[in-house]
């Protein structure tokens, strides 16, 4: 049978392999890091996980320009350790889990947080908020094993220069192992997934003009620059 218009195309990041990674779903962890939990004044010694998910069309490449969103004046970067899931299961164990990991590469979970902020003390969805058009750069993937697991190392971003986020990994309150084990309690994960891992303290807001880059020790940056807004 013939469709009535071409099915959209994946989004395909490239591999430290050289390979493509067709992306399939987003999961983003929420206030994963203490620091970064109290920033957005909540507690973090009494929250268990949770995630949000995002269409997998967020996804832009490093190196591009997005452009700043329609309904906020409040755009904020979140550097992001990105794990990206090459083997798919249920109920995973966070004994098991590291089998299930590709690889991993830097992002960023772009969010209109005025949007998200209204939405959560109102009690309501935060699709608005964090599901933005553009709002999740992703940088090569490095496949594990070639870098290896990663559960320590810096993890900085950048506005024009200037640090705005400096912190460590082994600061993620839920590790990888746990993060992926938690998810796929509630979802099936499939190759193709990535999972976001969440941000820490130093959150801000950024407009047009100007350039982000986060830095993981280990993988390739994930560059953007924040464009005008979308006309089309
Ligand atoms: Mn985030």
């Amino acid at each position: 049978m013939t469709t009535l218009f071409e099915p959209q195309a994946p989004v395909i990041v490239a591999t430290s392999e050289g390979n493509g990674f067709p992306v399939r779903r987003l999961f983003c962890i929420g206030r994963n890091y203490a620091a970064h939990a109290r920033e957005m004044g909540r507690d973090p010694d009494r929250e268990a996980p949770f995630f949000f998910t995002k269409w997998a069309e967020t996804v832009v490449l490093s190196g591009s320009m997005i452009a700043y969103p329609a309904e906020t004046a409040n755009f904020h970067y979140e550097a992001e350790l990105v794990v990206a899931i090459g083997k798919g299961g249920r109920n995973i164990m966070a004994v098991d889990a590291l089998d299930h990991v590709y690889g991993y590469a830097t992002g960023l979970d772009m969010t209109r947080r005025d949007l998200q902020f209204e939405a959560r003390d109102k009690g309501r969805p935060w699709d608005t908020g964090k599901n933005v058009e553009q709002s999740s750069p992703l940088g090569i993937i490095h496949a594990a094993n070639a870098v290896g697991h990663l559960s320590t190392g810096r993890i900085a971003l950048t506005v024009n220069g200037v640090v705005k986020q400096d912190a460590d990994l082994a600061d993620l309150i839920w590790n990888v192992p746990d993060v992926i084990a938690y998810v796929s309690r509630f979802y099936r994960l499939e190759q193709g997934d990535l999972i976001y891992t969440g941000t820490p303290a130093g959150v801000g807001a950024v407009v047009e003009g100007d350039e982000i880059v986060v830095t993981i020790d280990g993988l390739s940056d994930c560059i953007i620059k924040v464009g005008p807004k979308a006309h089309d």
